[in-house]
C-alpha cells in the first residue's frame, strides 16, 4: 500500500551497489574501494558505513527506536528532502504544512518542483485540526509535514489530534520531533507507527544531543519506508567523523538530560523574566529550547540587541506572529547578557 505512493520511478529504482554493501563474510584486506590505505586520522581514510549500523543499535539502546525502525541522515534536512524525493511527482503532487512552521519543508519541495498546500494554524497557534483534514481529503497531498513542538511557536499538539489527521490522511504523515526531548510528558508518534505504517517521525542530534555540526538526523519508519529510504539516500550521506560524534553524543547521554533539565529551567525563567518588561505583549508557552516573545517594535528591538552583540531570529514576517521574536535559550552567562541588555532598552 506504501508502495503505491512512491513515485514509479522509485518502486523500479536499481540502487547503487557500493562496495561495502556488496561484500559479506570475514575479510581484512580491503582492496575493494579504492581508498588510500592510511590517512591523516584513524579510520577516515575508509567509507563510513552505508547503513550507519553501530549508531543505529546505540540510538536502540540509548533512545529505544528498534533499530529496524531507523535511518540515518545528514541531518534531518536531508531526509526531508529524501522522503518528498520518494513519494511526490514533480509538477503533480503536493505537501502539506502548517504555518508558521519550520520553513525547508516547503523549500525542499519547492526545489523538486512540488507543490505546497499551507493550512495556517488558529490565532491560538493550536493545530486547526478541521481545516487540516478537510484539506487532506480535498488536495491530497502526499506528505503533510506536522512539527510538534513546532518550531518557531513552541507548541506541542496532542497526540490524539495528529492521530486523527495521519488517519484520515491517505497519504505519508511525517511528524517532526526535532524539539521532543525539552518538552514535558511528551508524547511521541513513534506509538502511532505500529498502528498506522504511513507514519513518520524525525529525531535530530542538532538540538539536545548538542551536535548541529555532525549533521544527524533520524527517521524512525516501518520497514517499507526504511528500505525506500536506504535505496535513494546518497550510499555515504553520513561521514565518519559524524557517526563517532554521533556515537560520542549518546554516550553522553547524562550531560544531554543535565543539559534539558538547564534548558526547561532556564525557559521558565526568561519566560518570567520577559513578561515583566513593560514592551512585552505576550510570551507564548514553550516546549522547545527557545522562547517566543511578542514585543512592540519586534525590528527595533532585534537591531537594539545586535548592536550589543546579541542574535535572536526575527519572525515577525510570519503568518499571525507579527512583532515577534524567537530566542533560543543559551548558557547561563548568554542570558544573563541578554536579559541586562533587554532591562537597558528604553526605544520602545
Ligand atoms: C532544528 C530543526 C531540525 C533539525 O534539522 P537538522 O537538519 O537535523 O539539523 C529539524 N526540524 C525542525 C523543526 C527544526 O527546528
Amino acid at each position: 500500500m506504501i508502495e503505491e505512493l512512491m513515485n514509479p520511478w522509485i518502486r523500479n529504482l536499481v540502487p547503487y551497489s557500493s562496495a561495502r554493501n556488496e561484500f559479506s563474510g570475514n575479510a581484512d584486506v580491503f582492496l575493494d574501494a579504492n581508498e588510500s590505505w592510511e590517512g591523516f586520522d584513524e579510520g577516515v581514510n575508509r567509507y563510513p558505513d552505508p547503513s550507519a549500523s553501530l549508531l543505529r543499535r546505540k540510538i536502540e539502546e540509548v533512545m529505544g527506536f528498534p533499530y529496524q525502525m531507523t535511518g540515518i541522515g545528514n541531518g534531518s534536512d536531508e531526509i526531508i528532502d529524501i522522503l518528498i524525493r520518494i513519494f511526490c511527482r514533480p509538477e503533480k503532487d503536493k505537501i502539506m504544512i502548517e504555518r508558521p512552521t519550520y520553513g525547508t519543508y516547503s523549500v525542499f519541495a519547492n526545489t523538486s518542483g512540488v507543490g505546497v498546500v499551507d493550512v495556517p494554524l488558529l490565532p491560538s497557534l493550536d493545530l486547526d485540526v478541521e481545516s487540516v483534514i478537510d484539506m487532506v481529503k480535498k488536495e491530497k497531498p502526499k506528505i503533510v509535514f506536522i512539527c510538534s513542538p513546532n518550531n518557531p511557536t513552541g507548541r506541542v499538539y496532542p497526540l490524539s489530534e495528529v492521530k486523527k489527521i495521519a488517519d484520515e490522511n491517505e497519504g505519508i504523515t511525517v511528524v517532526d520531533e526535532a524539539y521532543a526531548d525539552f518538552a514535558e510528558d511528551f508524547e511521541s508518534a513513534f506509538s502511532l507507527i505500529a498502528g498506522n505504517p504511513r507514519v513518520c517521525v524525525l529525531r535530530t542530534f542538532s538540538k539536545a544531543y548538542g551536535a548541529a555540526g555532525a549533521r544527524l538526523g533520524i527517521l524512525i519508519a516501518s520497514g517499507e519506508i526504511q528500505k525506500v529510504f536506504s535505496k535513494v539516500k546518497p550510499p555515504y550521506n553520513v561521514s565518519y567523523p559524524s557517526l563517532l560524534a554521533g556515537m560520542k553524543a549518546l554516550d553522553g547521554k547524562k550531560s544531554v538530560d543535565k543539559r534539558i533539565g538547564e534548558v526547561r529551567e532556564r525557559r521558565k525563567d526568561l519566560s518570567s523574566f520577559l513578561s515583566k518588561l513593560p514592551y512585552v505583549r505576550k510570551v507564548f508557552p514553550s516546549s522547545a529550547n527557545f522562547v517566543l516573545v511578542r514585543t512592540l517594535d519586534a525590528s527595533a528591538l532585534y537591531e537594539y540587541l545586535l548592536s550589543k552583540g546579541i542574535v535572536v531570529r526575527n519572525r515577525s514576517s510570519e503568518p499571525l506572529l507579527e512583532n515577534t521574536l524567537r530566542i533560543t535559550i543559551g548558557s547561563e552567562s548568554e542570558m544573563d547578557r541578554l536579559k541586562e541588555a533587554l532591562c537597558e532598552w528604553k526605544d520602545y
